[in-house]
């Protein structure tokens, strides 16, 4: 395949990372966890979550293959309640919507609630560059913020960290004791972020679900720090994806839940929060003014391909990542992109661009405990495949590759020329071509020296 800048990149901090034991640890440590607790969660909750998974799947997809319909029921409803909405086709376009509304308010100071949307625009870094202070109030979110990291996973940012690696980074930072406890560091974490709560001018959030029958957003979050990032400052912002629509208030009761139990193993998260724009003439609490961006961003890209749009149906639960043989071994930054594991594999060649990441999707076992896993019933591993046959199809390959696979199509599909060669010349001729693609680290495969089908003649013979 013909590789890119980032696929020679991807490999190579794959295959550096593999070998690290300590960081396996953290990973398989953490992921161990997180699947006890996902199993209790699912058993406890569901009778029969094959049957939850089917529905939300479907409704998923007929959103998805209805989606200008539901937007269209979506804004009126938003606008309804008050709200405005900004359309933005990629994130220069989203980037330069939310430096207006920051003139507009003269905002210097900025708390953000997690939002891997957010991610997706590089807003930190934009807002930084633009002398406004931005600050995440998730507790994983803010641990990597002060690491100078991106979130290593889409519902657990700083997975990838142990209880020491936290304290040793706050002592750094903060000068906090070295060996500080997680319940220390959380309440140190939570004075500080009062303050800023306290001082914000604006508040950014993502949004889990947009609500169509009512023009809400759903927010679900376990810290309440969404919560006190939409309500405390005069101004909020949510940004989403296109994709995030539901059509029902109602569905919520199938969606929340299929959310908690496959992201954390959680019957629900703690807090989760209906938003039906800025806060009214009568009530107390809430911004005074709100605005959604609502971000395509190479979502239509997505769109556009008739079997890959079902990934458009996903709710970031993150099992998906949780599951993954390759997601374990090489994590999360080796992605070098937004969203990462299985579910990233087959989308972020969509939203970003084909030729780049292309790689991703062969970066695969296969093994289909993704697709096994999925609350929306996503085929994430047949999928894959079609990334793959999309990418031969658009060019992916050499030349010589192509020439090669011909070849060995031609010989492979004939039983003469394939006993023609005996079992040692046709192990030098294998491995002279395939020995790269199978990697120094395993044995390459012996050869019989005689086919199964000149076995079975002499003994049929015989
Ligand atoms: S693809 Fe499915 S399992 Fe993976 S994050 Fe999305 S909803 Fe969850």
């Amino acid at each position: 395949m013909k590789k890119s800048a980032k696929h020679r990149e991807f490999i190579k901090k794959a295959e550096k990372i593999s070998f690290d034991e300590e960081h396996r640890r953290k990973i398989r440590f953490n992921i161990s966890k997180y699947d006890q607790s996902v199993e209790k969660g699912q058993g406890e909750l569901y009778k029969n979550i094959e049957l939850a998974r089917q529905r939300s799947g479907q409704i998923k997809y007929r959103v998805i293959n209805e989606l200008d319909k539901y937007l269209i029921e979506f804004e009126n409803n938003f606008l309804r309640n008050g709200g405005k909405i900004i359309w933005a086709m990629d994130a220069e376009e989203a980037l330069k919507e939310i430096m207006k509304i920051v003139k507009k308010h003269d905002v210097s100071s900025v708390v953000k609630s997690k939002s891997m949307t957010t991610e997706e625009l590089e807003l930190n870094p934009f807002l930084e560059k633009n002398s406004v202070e931005v600050t995440e109030t998730d507790l994983g979110e803010f641990i990597v913020q002060q690491a100078g990291q991106r979130p290593y996973h889409i519902v657990t940012p700083a997975m990838h960290m142990s209880k020491e690696d936290v304290a040793a980074l706050y002592n750094k930072k903060f000068e906090t004791p070295a060996d500080m406890p997680p319940e220390e560091l959380t309440i140190y974490t939570r004075k500080l972020l009062r303050k800023k709560f306290m001082n914000a001018d604006l508040g950014i959030t993502g949004a889990n679900f947009l609500i169509a029958d009512t023009g809400s957003i759903a927010l679900t979050e376990n810290e309440g720090n969404g919560m006190l990032t939409m309500s405390f400052p005069k101004v909020h912002i949510a940004i989403a994806g296109i994709e995030k629509i539901i059509p029902r208030l109602e569905d919520l009761d199938l969606y929340w839940p299929l959310l908690s139990t496959h992201g954390t193993g959680q019957l629900m998260t703690v807090y989760n929060s209906i938003i039906s724009g800025p806060r009214k003439e009568n009530e107390k609490d809430g911004p005074e003014e709100m605005y959604l961006i609502l971000l395509d961003n190479g979502r239509t890209n997505l769109l556009a391909q008739e079997r890959q749009r079902q990934a458009l149906s996903c709710i970031r639960c993150g099992a998906c990542l949780n599951a993954c043989p390759v997601y374990k071994n090489i994590g999360g930054h080796t992605y070098n992109t937004t969203y990462t594991g299985p579910i990233g594999s087959v989308i972020e060649p969509f939203l970003e661009d084909f030729k780049t990441y292309k790689h991703l999707s062969f970066a695969s076992s296969l093994c289909g405990k993704c697709t096994t896993v999925c609350p929306v019933k996503i085929p994430l591993h047949e999928l894959l495949l079609v990334n793959r046959d999309y990418a031969v199809r658009n060019g992916a390959t050499s030349f010589l590759e192509k020439q090669g696979m011909k070849m060995a199509t031609k010989a492979l599909g004939s039983r003469t020329m394939m006993d023609m060669a005996k079992g040692k010349t046709k192990y030098t001729f294998a491995k002279m071509f395939g020995s790269k693609a199978w990697g120094p680290r395993r044995e390459f495969p012996h050869i019989a020296e005689k086919s199964f089908s000149q076995q079975w003649k002499e003994r049929n013979q015989e």
